[in-house]
């Protein structure tokens, strides 16, 4: 649940490069997190070796995948609706197969089938590499389904194809599953325990981006600073691991140091830090090198102890603040992000309070947040009643709204009449004379084009603002 559902990607259909030998076509969708989006490149170039195609025409495909979130009963919704489409699509094109992938495939296994007579195939999200297979016992007319969660799968052995991106960042996935057991979340039973890539072959990927013209990239996972290779495995089986094994482990803070090592012109993020796990060492391994960029994604969910009691959040309040004050003093320009959650079972006006005070504290530079929404099958689920008035939510979440955006105020007003470095990623959505691109701390710039072009890296002036985009003119290009 700790990641990034950016709104203006859901249900992105993603096109590929055509090979004139692929005869058949493939649609594929995606929803939910950047988890579900770099898994969704990994399932097109599996499909890619199997003579298929993309397309972005529904009613031409010969096999449609939808992958899919399960954050909030809006998000299954959304893909039942989705399913219903190609029902209707179905109907001219009866040859047309349908398969389910993602976390809602591996919430619902088979009831998918009996639910959605439309669906073919089924597939969670460690049993990608199976496709082929599932596809030819679907082929011979059986329905087809494999949501077995692995305990070594992280796909390090496939290069995702890179697809809709704008060529200049990507991301690169590198811890799959979560160990941590928060009540609310889904991700623990959706996807599996927690493992870690085979640092060669994320560094192998990072190089490979770099010679192909990306400057940015992405680490990426539930929670990427739990991330710990010794050798293959689940994580909690470290402690059975050999003497030489724990010796020559890799964390994320050396995993971080070797990618920012490898490309040292390329701008280098990650997330989404937990922060029972955000150690000392990533925040001086940060501050060691320039290309890290200066920006924690640091969800807490409340300020409130009991309710990140109930939440299974293991730190408290006090801990986080120790732990903002250790990022201010060793990064004094880094952004802080939050994921916050309003009105999670049991929470009362007080704990409310608690949220409003911790973001008064930190005064972060932006967020995502949400009312709360039980998920089946979820700790909360079982053992808590979902007892907020959903009235009495969304009054705490507009609360909440309403801090950040002050708050977001403040700290982007603050870069007025400074230079900030800017990654250029693609046009301006107002002006087709201007770009857009990132700050280090992932604040958004826009400023006119002039000479530059997508891909540079430019010191741009600040001249003026709104509440969360920086707006100014580019002043040349930056050194790094
Ligand atoms: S840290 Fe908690 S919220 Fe994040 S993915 Fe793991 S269980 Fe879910």
């Amino acid at each position: 649940m700790e990641k990034i559902i950016d709104e203006s990607q859901q249900g992105k259909t993603l096109v590929l490069e055509q090979k004139s030998e692929n005869t058949r076509k493939l649609f594929i969708e995606s929803y939910g997190c950047a988890m579900n989006f770099s898994d969704s490149e990994i399932v097109a170039a599996i499909l890619f070796k199997e003579g298929y195609n993309t397309t972005q025409t529904l009613e031409e495909a010969d096999l449609v995948l939808v992958n899919t979130c399960s954050i909030r009963d809006k998000a299954e919704q959304t893909v039942r609706k989705r399913l219903e489409k190609y029902n209707a699509v179905k109907r001219i094109n009866p040859k047309m197969k349908v398969g389910v992938l993602g976390c809602m495939a591996e919430r619902l296994k088979s009831k998918l089938l009996e639910e959605e007579k439309i669906v073919d195939l089924v597939v969670g999200p460690d049993a990608y590499k199976d496709l082929p297979n599932l596809l030819s016992e679907v082929e011979d007319g059986r329905e087809a389904i494999n949501v077995l969660l692995s305990k070594d799968e992280t796909y390090g052995d496939i290069s995702p194809v890179r697809l809709n991106t704008n060529g200049v960042s990507a991301y690169v996935s590198i811890t799959r599953g979560c160990d941590n057991m928060c009540t609310f979340c889904v991700v623990p039973f959706t996807r599996g325990r927690e493992r870690s890539r085979d640092p060669q072959s994320i560094l192998e990927e990072v190089n490979d981006l770099w010679n192909k013209g990306y400057k940015e990239i992405t680490l990426l996972g539930q929670n990427v600073d739990s991330y710990l290779w010794y050798g293959g495995g689940l994580k909690k089986d470290f402690e059975k691991a050999s003497e030489i094994q724990k010796a020559t482990a890799v964390n994320f803070a050396k995993l971080l140091e070797l990618c920012a090592k490898a490309q040292p012109k390329m701008r280098i993020r990650f997330s989404t830090s937990n922060p029972q796990d955000l150690t000392l060492d990533v925040i001086e391994t940060m501050a060691k090198y320039n290309n890290i960029c200066d920006h924690i994604h640091l969800p807490v969910q409340s300020g409130s102890n009991r309710i990140l009691k109930a939440m299974n959040r293991l730190h408290t309040r006090e801990e986080y603040f120790e732990l903002i004050d250790n990022i201010r003093r060793i990064l004094p320009n880094c952004a802080i992000s939050q994921d916050m959650i309003a009105g999670f079972p049991t929470e009362t006006e007080a704990d409310h309070q608690d949220t409003l005070s911790l973001m008064e504290y930190v005064k972060y530079n932006f967020g995502y947040m949400f009312t709360y929404s039980e998920r089946p099958g979820t700790l909360a689920e079982r053992k808590m009643e979902d007892d907020v008035p959903e009235a009495v939510k969304k009054r705490r979440l507009d609360d909440i709204v309403q801090l950040q955006r002050q708050h977001s105020e403040i700290r982007t007003k603050a870069y007025l009449n400074t230079t900030v470095e800017v990654l250029i990623e693609r046009e301006s959505k107002k002006s087709d004379a201007e770009w857009s691109g990132r700050t280090s701390q992932n604040i958004v710039a826009v400023f006119p084009k002039e000479h530059y072009n997508i891909g540079d890296l430019v010191n741009v002036k600040v001249t003026d603002c709104t509440s969360a985009t920086l707006i100014g003119e580019a002043i040349g290009y930056a050194v790094n």
